[in-house]
């Protein structure tokens, strides 16, 4: 028998996914195996994605990134949570902050004893219990401090906020450093072996030829390997979340530096701020067939913060997933893989962990198809699960002032969403499933922010009487303003850490 063990690793596409997949490749498959990336300087990247959530942080440990060293080169600054406006209501705002609310006591999440406080009026603000929305409120930061547990700064969970181009730079530069070959050019055409169906090479506009044992798709919507060649199929989920256009623009930078992303919604849909060093990152979520391109322009350009920096530039795109994220020897990762809305700023992390999988699951000898399952398996379960996420937000809310509020209000949501409303509603309980990627932490928040009252709250909270439950939550609250008092403001903090 022939050495059936892969050899070389041909990336498609050179925008935020395929830069993240070949420095995860070149850095944990080693000099064995050759990683070759193409990408075209005619078809420019997406360019927006510029907000993460805290298993960023996962990624720059895992390739060996140094945290003050990536936000200079990248303009970035921190991030603490996403404030939602005009969601629940109109005129309402509450922030998803990240990290943990309270602190632990026994079986019972925090959150029960906050619900019993609150269903005895005698607390109003979730807020207070969380060192990441205190924070927010005052436009602090400071990163957690481990050498403390006791401390609520233990647990101030952060991301970034990037310049996306500036990030694909700096990955290139890292991976060519370690090996990774670039050839720049447009892929003309796509090679399969006639009885496996295998994607054998790629032919440039040049006419070179570029063979490889296994393609990874990061090509962006059009999915040159995973669709446009090997026709893959596509999950549409647009009748779940119906935003398909969105307009980005920049604009010039504001005072305060706010440490979180804003996520304002509009008549058909939102408006993203995403505050760099340098520009604030600011783009329009609308659905066409409620509202028109003129309109949401209009609209976006009407809520900038600073002057405009360019004309808003317009995306289109379908809410969905491949049927298969991995199909015979392509891996499509990224954009090409499937795209929901950034509204939790998941796209990134989706990249992330598509890549991490795939390290996981390498193919040894040739390509057994129990792996490739494995493999769409867990991928399907957390788009379905982000999903989930995203659509409670659309569909958890009193508005029904326009056409588009009044469908999202009203629509059908998926089951497992369903029976997670259901479940809080009642006694303010939620269960995480197979490790999925948000918390109850968040889910609590954003069900709450958007107006969902649970009925009750777990019973066992009864276990501690009235007065040393008050009096707990009064301490934690003490607490947690006392210690974001005596933070940096978040300007401070990145003039003193992260500026060259
Ligand atoms: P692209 O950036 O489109 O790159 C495609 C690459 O393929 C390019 O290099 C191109 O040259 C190459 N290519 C294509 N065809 C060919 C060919 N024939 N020959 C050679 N090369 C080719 N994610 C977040 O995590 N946070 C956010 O805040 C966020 N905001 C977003 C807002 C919007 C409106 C959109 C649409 C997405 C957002 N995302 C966000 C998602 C994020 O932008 C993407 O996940 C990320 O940029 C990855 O894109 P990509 O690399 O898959 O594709």
């Amino acid at each position: 028998m022939g050495d059936t063990r892969l050899k070389k690793v041909l990336i498609v596409g050179g925008g935020t996914a395929g830069w993240m997949s070949a420095a995860v490749l070149v850095h944990s498959l080693g000099r064995q195996y050759e990683v070759q990336l193409i990408e075209s300087d005619e078809i420019s990247t997406v360019g927006v994605g510029e907000a993460t959530i805290p298993s960023i942080i996962r990624f720059n440990d895992l390739i060996g990134i140094d945290e003050n060293e990536f936000m200079r080169r990248t303009q970035a600054t921190f991030k603490l949570g996403i404030q939602f406006r005009n969601w629940g209501a109109q005129g309402d705002a509450y922030i998803h902050g990240f990290g943990s609310m309270g602190r632990k006591t026994g079986l019972v999440d925090f959150h029960h004893y906050w619900l019993k406080a609150f269903q005895a009026g005698r607390v109003d603000r979730l807020d207070d219990y969380s060192i990441n929305l205190l924070a927010c409120e005052t436009n602090r930061f400071s990163r957690a401090d481990p050498s403390n547990p006791n401390s609520p700064l233990a647990d101030i969970r952060h991301a970034f906020h990037f310049d996306a181009g500036l990030y694909a730079r700096y990955l290139r530069g890292y991976c060519e450093q370690r090996g990774v070959t670039r050839t720049e050019g447009r892929i003309d055409s796509v090679q399969v072996h006639p009885e496996t169906g295998f994607v054998t090479s790629v032919t440039m506009a040049n006419g070179d030829v570029h063979a490889a044992d296994l393609f990874i798709d990061c090509s962006g919507f059009r999915g040159l390997l995973i669709e446009q060649t090997l026709r893959t199929g596509y999950d549409d989920w647009s009748h779940w979340l119906p935003c398909d256009s969105a307009l980005a623009v920049p604009c010039e930078s504001v005072e305060p530096l706010l440490p979180y992303t804003r996520a304002t919604a509009h008549g058909a849909g939102w408006q993203w701020r995403i505050p760099l060093q340098h520009r604030i990152g600011n783009g329009h979520v609308f659905c066409s067939r409620f509202m028109s391109q003129d309109e949401a322009t209009a609209i976006l350009l009407g809520n900038l913060d600073g002057k405009a920096l360019a004309e808003p530039r317009l995306i289109r795109f379908t809410t969905g997933k491949r049927k298969k994220f991995w199909h015979k020897n392509v891996v499509a990762i990224g954009l090409a893989s499937g795209f929901i809305e950034p509204l939790e700023s998941t796209s990134i992390h989706l990249i992330q962990q598509g890549i991490v999988r795939l390290v996981e699951l390498f193919p040894s000898q040739g390509f057994l198809q129990a792996d490739i399952d494995e493999y769409n398996q867990q991928s399907t379960t957390e788009f379905e699960q982000v999903r989930d996420f995203i659509v409670l937000h659309y569909h958890a809310t009193q508005r029904r002032d326009t056409p588009f509020w009044e469908y999202c209000a009203t629509m059908d949501v998926p089951d497992t969403l369903r029976r997670k409303i259901d479940l809080f509603r009642a006694n303010g309980r939620f269960f995480r499933q197979n490790d999925e990627l948000f918390n109850e932490t968040s889910w609590v928040q954003v069900m709450f922010g958007q107006g969902i009252r649970p009925q009750g709250y777990h019973p066992l909270a009864d276990n501690t009487a009235d007065e040393p439950t008050w009096r707990m939550l009064d301490n934690v609250r003490t607490v947690m303003h006392r210690v974001v008092e005596r933070m940096p403001t978040h300007a401070q903090y990145i003039a003193q850490h992260c500026k060259a």
